[in-house]
Parts: structure tokens; C-alpha cells; sequence
């Protein structure tokens, strides 16, 4: 399942605690899922259309609750959806329906569609985080956990954008509104924002997840370098090994094993028959045994000799 149906899944099925929460929230849900159409001064009728079950689920939840209303509830294929299932609520025109859009301030008192994010149901701070939820299920998007950052709400008004933009910022989270054809974005790019907002609209587990991803992938990382340092320490070991072996066949060439001291004619022997062995493990074959800084310090002389003949 895709991460954002399981964090709108996960945002659906919370309820708000306090009735002004849930006014608030249903409000940005039917403003974002919902059109409206307005036939005359009290004949409006609202449609809502969602992809995700339990949105729609929560929607006529609410209304029943709030208000007492019972929207027909069908389950479409919609071709915009390629096919997909959509869920539609429909409310038929009645003076009950016209009252309801104007308590949830989707019409103001001349009976026209508002398209701010209404203060009079976001005053309260626990009411804004109530409005982000509603509008985040009904027109948000969120990156997985182990991808980029990104959290957007897409909306059809600037003036709503920029709204949501204002509730978010109350709580100390910048989001940006960027333009994207007909719609717009207000989102949030970095993975701390990215939380803070999924905290803040009660997705705990959401977050969670964000986490643990965070702490599984910065091991993954420790491990890689670890492994990355081990090969180059293993690179670095083999290059010096073949080149005391170099050393010691050119003095072989020239004035033979013989030429050398007894101290490093032996580590110059038991390097040729061990060119893959560590400086540890060639002091180890020595009789007597060898520290690894010893052999270290007879290969450096070997060397010196094969430079200066
Ligand atoms: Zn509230």
C-alpha cells in the first residue's frame, strides 16, 4: 500500500475528541473532496468524490454525527481513477443541506462558495491541526519513508493555499505554495518538517515509521563504511606487498639474496614464499617470531637497498 493511503488511513480513523475539532476537519474534507452545485438561493447540493474508503468513511461519519445527515453513499469506477473504485456522498438540495455548508463555512450568509480557510472554525489551535487533517486527507500526498522528503496538500484556490500555509505556520512549520497547472501546492520538503506536520495532524504511527526507517538506513550506512574501509585497509595491504616483492626480485637480480644482512635475507625469504600474507603474519612465520613494526621496518630497508641499485 502506498504511504499516503496508509496515513490517511491512519488519519481517518482518529477522531478528533472535541465537537469544534471534527466541525473543523469535516470542513476542510468536504471543501477539498466536495463541489458544490448551486442551483438557486436555497437550492445547493453537494457531491463529494474520494479514492480512499476510509475517507469517505469518515465523511459521512461526521455528517451523521455533527448533523444528523445521511448522504447517499455510491462506489464508482471512475475512469479519472484508471479504473479505480470512487466513493461519492451526495446531499440533496434541502434547507437542512444549505444551513449544514453554512455552519461549515463552504457558503458564507449571502449563500456563496468561500474560499478562504475559514477563521471563525480555526481559531482555536487544537481546531487548526483539526483543518490540516481534513485538507491533508482530501488533497495530500506523501513521499515514503525511505525517498525524499516531500508532503504536499494540493488545492483549487490560492487563497486556500496560502491559508493553510498561515495555519501551519501557527504551529511553527513553513510550508511553501508553488503553482501546478490548474491546482495549488502547499508543502513542506524537509524530512523534520515532514514529521513535525504527520505529528501534528495525529499520524503517530506514520511517524513512527518515518523513524525507524531513519535509524534501519543510518546502520545501513555505518555498516557500508565499515565494510568500505576494510577493502581499502585489504587494497592498501596488497599494493605494498607487491611491491616488496618487486623489491626483493630486483636485488635477487643483481647482487642476489646474499648481498643482504642475515635479518633481511630472512624476511626477504619468507615474503617470497608468502606474498599474500599480512606484515603480521609474516613476522609470525619468523624463528623468532617478529612484531608486525619489525618486518615493517626490515621491508623499509630492503627497499631503500632495491631503490639505490
Ligand atoms: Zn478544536
Amino acid at each position: 500500500m502506498p504511504f499516503t493511503s496508509e496515513v490517511k488511513d491512519e488519519l481517518a480513523r482518529l477522531k478528533a475528541p472535541r465537537r469544534c475539532c471534527r466541525m473543523a476537519e469535516l470542513s476542510a474534507l468536504l471543501r477539498l473532496e466536495g463541489s458544490l452545485h448551486i442551483l438557486g438561493p436555497h437550492r445547493v447540493s453537494l457531491h463529494t468524490e474520494s479514492e480512499n474508503a476510509a475517507v469517505a468513511r469518515k465523511m459521512f461519519a461526521l455528517l451523521k454525527e455533527l448533523f444528523s445527515l445521511t448522504p447517499e453513499l455510491r462506489v464508482e469506477r471512475a475512469p479519472r481513477l484508471k479504473g479505480h473504485n470512487c466513493y461519492c456522498l451526495f446531499l440533496g438540495e434541502s434547507p437542512q443541506v444549505v444551513q449544514v455548508l453554512n455552519e461549515l463555512s463552504l457558503l458564507d450568509d449571502a449563500m456563496r462558495p468561500v474560499m478562504e480557510v475559514p477563521t471563525r472554525l480555526t481559531r482555536r489551535q487544537c481546531c487548526s491541526a483539526s483543518y490540516l487533517r481534513g485538507a491533508f486527507l482530501g488533497g495530500g500526498y506523501v513521499s515514503r519513508p525511505e525517498s525524499p522528503a516531500h508532503l504536499e496538500i494540493n488545492v483549487r484556490h490560492p487563497e486556500m493555499a496560502e491559508g493553510l500555509a498561515r495555519l501551519a505556520e501557527r504551529h511553527g512549520l513553513d510550508m511553501h505554495v508553488a503553482r501546478r497547472k490548474d491546482l495549488y501546492s502547499v508543502y513542506v520538503k524537509s524530512r523534520g518538517e515532514q514529521a513535525d506536520l504527520l505529528a501534528l495532524m495525529g499520524a503517530h504511527r506514520a511517524v513512527l515509521r518515518m523513524q525507524s526507517d531513519a535509524v534501519l538506513r543510518e546502520m545501513r550506512a555505518g555498516v557500508n563504511r565499515r565494510v568500505n574501509s576494510e577493502t581499502a585497509n585489504l587494497e592498501r595491504a596488497v599494493d605494498a606487498a607487491q611491491r616488496q616483492l618487486r623489491d626483493i626480485r630486483r636485488i635477487e637480480e643483481t647482487i642476489g639474496l646474499e648481498g643482504l644482512t642475515p635479518a633481511l635475507r630472512e624476511v626477504a625469504v619468507i615474503r617470497l614464499e608468502h606474498p599474500e600474507a599480512s606484515m603480521q603474519e609474516l613476522g609470525a612465520f619468523m624463528q623468532p617470531p617478529l612484531s608486525k613494526s619489525a618486518v615493517h621496518h626490515r621491508l623499509l630497508r630492503i627497499r631503500r637497498i632495491a631503490a639505490s641499485l
